[in-house]
């Protein structure tokens, strides 16, 4: 536990931000990472390995080069059906309702070992698909805490729609929000409540631009969000998730 009483942002800021941008699109690489660069920040991306990074491997390790976290996504990108639109485009066999925790286990480490040839990285962040923090169903239904936690620095955890208060959090299921469909001017504001409780804020966002992804938000306002955090960096720690979960974790020693 961190003591809120003596907790500290570094360099004097006053909260802190990650932005993770889901399922490896092209633009993710194409556009999205060079615009973060444009302002002096970076970025999590959640790879999955089935994606464009079976593609183009040499474009996500010149994002991971540049200083981006590449986030455990999963190989398949498994998710429970009949949970969070019944995920119609997922087989039956990756139904994460009929998974056991060996088998999950075992494919997120296969996972992290193919991000670890593109990054050199042996540790990092998990995305949870479809935010589903469970497996089984019934008398298996299992917590995935425990894995995420012997496995990775933390896990984004549930689409909570809240902020993480540094006082009282769970490394292994964050909670976060959803950039998507919003505009920059919604997503400043909630920031800004965010930082001005001291607390870090997490996003989620899949496309950026029309026609990237059925779940997107709107290229324009995507700019003018990298605008407010670029120039607001002094205030606001801006920065890959694996990067503020590290420092937070260094805090409770
Ligand atoms: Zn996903």
């Amino acid at each position: 536990m961190i003591d809120k009483s003596t907790f500290q942002w570094p360099q004097g800021r006053k909260g802190a931000v990650s932005i993770t941008y889901d399922d490896a699109l092209p633009c993710h690489h194409q556009l999205v990472a060079p615009a973060w660069e444009a302002v002096g920040l970076r970025a999590t991306f959640y790879t999955p390995i089935r994606s464009t990074l079976m593609e183009d491997v040499e474009a996500w390790r010149a994002v991971a080069t540049k200083g981006h976290e590449l986030g455990n996504h999963s190989l398949f990108h498994p998710c429970r059906k009949r949970a969070l639109g019944d995920p119609a485009w997922l087989p039956d066999h990756y139904d994460l309702r009929n998974y056991t925790p060996e088998r999950w286990r075992d494919e997120m480490r296969v996972a992290d070992f193919a991000l670890s040839l593109i990054d050199g990285e042996n540790k990092r962040s998990f995305g949870n698909t479809c935010c589903n923090t469970e497996i089984g169903q019934g008398e298996t239904l299992t917590s995935l805490d425990p894995i995420i936690e012997e496995l990775f620095i933390a896990g984004r955890g549930a689409y909570n729609k809240k902020s993480v208060h540094i006082g009282d959090l769970n490394y292994n299921a964050l909670g976060h929000c959803s950039g998507d469909g919003r505009s920059a001017a919604e997503l400043s504001e909630e920031i800004e409540q965010a930082v001005a409780a001291g607390d870090w804020i997490i996003y989620m966002i899949h496309g950026v631009g029309e026609g990237t992804h059925g779940l997107f938000i709107d290229e324009d306002e995507h700019r003018q969000l990298l605008h407010f955090l670029g120039k607001w960096q002094d205030d606001i720690w801006v920065a890959p998730l694996r990067e503020i979960a590290q420092y937070l974790k260094a805090c409770e020693r």
